[in-house]
């Protein structure tokens, strides 16, 4: 899996292509991407009640389902007027473009479960990525050493390459179609 830096990256991303065409870019509108980017993860979270913080992790909220699911719930939420299907639809690419991230790291997965039930419930079969592109990052396997676990010279080294990959088309994407709009 890539680091939580590399899914907000990559939620910055996504919403830097969905909305090239707009002239002004939102904060709250971006911090929604943001969130559905980082959400898959939050497995961790029932993982310290039983001391075991990754027990859960990349399980049942890292498949296609869990992503239709929390799309739903979403949009529900928002509550925007006559754009529930849109909204939908936005929120569970968001979430499930982490699960297919976390496949394409999946390479690098040193620790069960290997790979991502990316089709789950139409498949059990957990998909791995032939070529290594991300590093695996590092933990603390107990509640007290999951968070000093991170720090650590390899993940500095994991995030140094989701830098290299996610920064260039940001910088782009936002140089052509915002900055260049407000200077017109
Ligand atoms: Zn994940």
């Amino acid at each position: 899996m890539p680091s939580p830096v590399g899914h907000v990256l990559c939620g910055i991303l996504i919403y830097l292509i969905i909305n090239r065409y707009n002239n002004r870019y939102s904060l709250s509108v971006l911090s929604l991407y943001i969130f559905f980017s980082v959400l898959p993860d939050i497995d961790f979270a029932p993982g310290f009640i039983i001391h075991d913080p990754s027990f859960f992790h990349q399980g049942l909220t890292h498949t296609l389902g869990a992503a239709a699911i929390a799309g739903t719930i979403g949009s529900l939420i928002l509550r925007r007027k006559g754009q529930f299907i849109n909204c939908c639809l936005l929120f569970t690419g968001i979430y499930y473009f982490h699960v297919v991230l976390d496949y394409i790291a999946s390479a690098s997965d040193t620790s069960y479960p290997f790979g991502v039930a990316l089709f789950w419930p139409f498949s059990v079969e957990h998909y791995s990525f032939p070529v290594m592109i991300f590093l695996d990052i590092w933990r603390g396997e107990t509640n007290t050493t999951f968070i000093s676990g991170l720090f650590n010279y390899h993940n500095l080294l994991a995030i140094m390459i989701e830098l290299m990959i996610f920064l260039p088309p940001i910088i782009l994407l936002y140089y052509f179609s915002f900055h260049k709009k407000q200077a017109d």
